[in-house]
């Protein structure tokens, strides 16, 4: 029932209707005094997340309200534990004092109360509530022109960027992104389950401009660089968010960045998935590829890796200088080692600054970014100092620079560990400021006189276990035992009785009120001055922080290449070539996790070569279960991502032709475990690889088609092999067990056969995880049932069911029988005609709007001829 058709409503259930209608989709916290109370659904929803006590206040409309309450001062652990449920919550604190609220409304007064803040998981800034290894996104999304946009930031660091992407690369892009929060229009389809729905006005490109340029206060965007109509839509959407969410105290963002999508690999989500990149199948960063190679040292340096990783480069000379300093760090291991303990010493200045910008700050980020930035400067002088820099780093150096007198400042003003918490001041330091240090003085003196009054006083009334004591009630007071108050009680003696307790008496005395009152006002005033000057150090940090964010971001590449070339001295990793060529040339490859698993279990892991190139890029790959296919393809693929992402690799050497697109693909049986993927998903990932990969790609496929009949799944295999061999002509592992593929051998010239190779060894199978040449002799099926601990009995069994199966297929001719007569896969027939592609192009290219009749005729005959 709404409040206002309750005529039992309270002022106070009116005002937190009113306050709950504003934020209708979140949880509202609601402050009376110490407390956060969450009412109704709100309440129920609540202490079912946080496991607390559900009561009930007063009645509405009845019936009791539901009700629970988290301590403010413990609260943040409470939002954490609600935002990772999935939940938003609404702030409501109280905006004056009850004090004042009597002063304006008389005694009934109800205190006034205002949403202060929405707490969203892509709008966090927090320590507590953030991983400091990961990014933390927020995606706005807008379509225009056909095309779509994408605005991304990370406010708890400033990050911003803008991004345009085709239909075709739209789910691939926000699977980069990984955000924490979606935003987009109201008016169009929700992208996913979980978008959060947003006014359809703040999504026009115009108001995306006037947003822009008013938040970083420009007449033109031209010095940010050129931007789509669907990014600005998607920057409108953003920013409006932000400013809904923030109420009006904008977070930190930098500058817009351009994400080219054409100068990044692109990856679709199952390829994500299956390769395991910054999350395991399992979910968690453990059994990732990032948990194997991440030898960052800095939070900000985790996440700018797990941003390379998952976006590879395309532009060999962007690689080749991110390799560069790789290898100067790689080269000098006293260097590297040097620079990783001045890195570990380097606050995140990133996020310090995110949360003083957001008018969140605390005293302790101020110290932070004053650590940081010195640390920072020393940096940059010892790496200036040394010799043969790479381009990268001399382009990082100067970022480094420019903040001695912000730091000078900072160091002046700040004690030397200064609190996360303002409220009980002292984070000034002594002789910064003469007046600050009067009033600090006037108290101090203030306490030892209040201590010469105890002696006076026990001396005057002869009462030794007198004691001047202070409580948050009281104040200060005189307290005596009970059995000696007498003495006190007396009219004339100067004391004045406050409190009666069980064992003690309490007074009062003009000398200690006075004195009292000197330390509560030298307290307010030095608090104020202390407010004062951090507000004054805030602003200083704000209007630098284009330049600390830069300062942040070299720091944390330089922490990504150390950790690299750390990475690649421990496990003997070398320093990949990138060509333009179509060709992956890998020499002794490894798989970097699945590696460092078997390292920890004391065994070796078997080094395999891949050698693909434009003469020879289909590789049949088939084996028994178990021999390691799966992982010889998937470490290929890891390897050229890694060294597109600019790392060294897991090999003794590697030769990579630049990967436009990377695809792969677990045939669906593999996936039915996790209850997910089913014959159906396996199809519809394969039809997207078929109509996507280009020259440049590079695809590996799992065992496709085992999630179906015999029949069927060899039948479809034959044909993806076909079609990626002739239409796609990508560069491709295809592992298999459907022996009869081999036969593609004869038929296709680019595709060759290799195997895993087993052995039988006094009648048990060993598997030797080694690439060889030419189709595998046998299945082994048999033998590794009896590896898996199958009866024996079963196993004969088997035996002779096969035995029977292979002299029926001798007789008709195998399941393969009559394939080699197929006539050969029409490539045309796989692709659309071209034609039809230009015909698309054409229609796609005509502005409708602004066309006259005349034109538009003219356009229809340009399209029929076309035909
Ligand atoms: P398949 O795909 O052929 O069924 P997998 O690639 O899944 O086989 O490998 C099975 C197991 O064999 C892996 O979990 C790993 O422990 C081991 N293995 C795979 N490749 C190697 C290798 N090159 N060196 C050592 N052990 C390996």
């Amino acid at each position: 029932m709404s409040a206002s058709s309750d005529p039992a409503a309270t002022p106070m259930m009116a005002q937190y209707h009113a306050l709950k209608a504003e934020a209708p989709d979140c949880l509202l916290f609601y402050r009376m005094g110490d407390f956060f109370e969450l009412f109704f659904d709100d309440a129920k929803a609540a202490a079912a997340v946080l496991d607390i006590a559900l009561t009930s206040r007063g009645a509405h409309g009845g019936d009791p309200v539901p009700m629970c309450g988290v301590p403010v001062h413990s609260a943040e652990g409470y939002l954490a534990r609600l935002i990772k449920a999935g939940h938003r919550v609404a702030i409501a604190e109280q905006t004056e004092t009850p004090a004042e609220a009597k002063a304006r409304a008389g005694s009934k007064a109800l205190v006034q109360r205002a949403i202060v803040r929405f707490v969203t998981a892509g709008t966090l800034t927090e320590e507590a509530l953030l991983d400091s290894r990961s990014e933390n996104r927020l995606v706005a999304l807008a379509s225009a022109e056909g095309g779509y946009g994408l605005a991304m930031c990370d406010i708890s660091t400033g990050r911003f960027e803008l991004m345009q992407a085709s239909a075709a690369d739209l789910s691939a892009e926000i699977a980069r992104l990984a955000p924490s929060e979606l935003v987009q229009s109201d008016r169009a389809d929700p992208f996913a389950e979980t978008a959060i729905l947003r006014p359809g006005h703040d999504f026009s490109s115009l108001e995306g401009e006037r947003r822009l340029k008013a938040h970083f206060g420009v007449a033109t965007l031209d010095g940010f660089g050129s931007f789509s109509r669907a990014e600005l839509a998607a920057a409108g959407g953003l920013l409006a968010y932000l400013e809904h969410v923030s109420r009006g105290q904008m977070p930190f963002l930098a500058p817009p960045r351009r994400h080219e999508v054409a100068q990044h690999m692109a990856v679709d989500a199952a390829t994500r998935d299956s390769l395991e990149i910054l999350s395991s199948q399992q979910g968690g960063r453990v059994g990732s590829l990032v948990h194997a190679i991440d030898r960052t040292v800095t939070g900000a340096g985790a996440r700018l890796l797990a941003s390379d990783l998952g976006a590879p480069l395309t532009d060999i000379h962007a690689i080749r200088d991110r390799l560069a300093l790789v290898q100067w760090f790689h080269a000098d291991p006293l260097l590297r080692e040097s620079v990783r303990e001045a890195l570990k010493a380097i606050p995140d200045l990133a996020r310090a600054l995110g949360r003083v910008v957001a008018g969140r700050g605390s005293p302790r980020d101020l110290g932070q970014l004053r650590d940081g930035l010195s640390a920072a400067r020393t940096l940059r002088e010892r790496l200036g100092k040394a010799a043969d820099l790479p381009d990268l780093l001399k382009r990082l150096l100067p970022d480094m620079q420019g903040h001695g007198a912000l730091v000078e400042h900072l160091t002046r003003a700040l004690v030397e560990s200064p609190p996360t918490e303002r409220q009980q001041g002292g984070y000034i330091a002594r002789g910064y400021d003469a007046a600050l240090d009067a009033l600090r003085d006037t108290s101090g003196n203030a306490r030892r006189a209040i201590a010469a009054l105890e002696a006076d006083y026990k001396a005057q009334t002869g009462v030794q276990a007198l004691k001047i004591r202070h409580n948050a009630v009281l104040g200060y007071f005189i307290e005596v035992p009970a059995a000696r108050a007498d003495a006190l009680m007396k009219a004339d003696s100067g004391f004045a009785h406050r409190q009666t307790m069980a064992g003690a008496v309490r007074f009062n005395s003009p000398a200690l009120h006075e004195e009292a009152m000197r330390i509560a006002q030298a307290g307010t005033h030095a608090q104020a001055a202390e407010e004062a000057h951090f507000e004054g150090l805030c602003e200083e940090v704000i209007a630098a922080r284009d330049g600390i964010a830069r300062t942040a971001a070299a720091i944390a590449r330089i922490d990504v290449a150390c950790g690299h070339a750390q990475m690649a001295a421990e496990g003997d990793y070398c320093c990949p070539e990138l060509t333009e060529a179509p060709e992956i040339a890998i020499e002794g490859g490894r798989h970097p996790v699945v590696e460092a698993a078997l390292r920890k279990s004391g065994q070796a892991f078997v080094a395999n070569d891949a050698n693909l190139s434009e003469r020879d890029r289909l590789w049949l790959v088939s084996g028994p279960n178990m021999g390691g296919k799966s992982t010889f393809l998937r470490q290929t693929a890891l390897i050229v991502l890694l060294a597109q992402a600019g790392a060294f690799v897991p090999a003794r050497s590697a030769r990579i032709g630049i990967v436009d697109r990377l695809f792969s693909r677990v045939g669906a049986s593999d996936n039915l475990a996790r209850g997910r993927s089913t014959f159906m998903v396996e199809m519809v990932e394969t039809a997207a690889i078929l109509a996507q990969a280009t020259e440049r790609s590079f695809v590996i496929l799992d065992e496709v088609g085992r999630g179906t009949s015999t029949y069927d799944g060899l039948a479809l295999a034959w044909a993806i092999a076909e079609a990626v061999h002739d239409s796609n002509r990508c560069r491709c592992l295809f592992a298999t067990h459907y022996h009869e593929l081999t036969r593609l051998a004869g038929r296709l010239d680019a595709l060759s056969l290799h195997h895993v190779r087993a052995r039988e060894w006094k009648g048990d199978l060993v598997l030797l995880h080694e690439l060889a040449d030419g189709p595998a002799d046998r299945s082994y099926g048999l033998a590794v049932a009896k590896l898996a601990g199958v009866p024996p009995v079963v196993v004969a069994r088997a035996k002779s069911v096969l035995a029977k199966l292979e002299a029926g297929r001798e007789a008709t001719g195998g399941l393969a029988a009559g394939l080699d007569d197929l006539p050969l896969f029409a490539a045309a027939a796989a692709r659309e005609p071209e034609a039809k592609d230009e015909l698309r192009e054409a229609l796609q290219a005509l502005d409708v709007d602004n066309l006259s009749p005349r034109d538009a005729l003219d356009a229809l005959y340009r399209l029929k001829a076309m035909l």
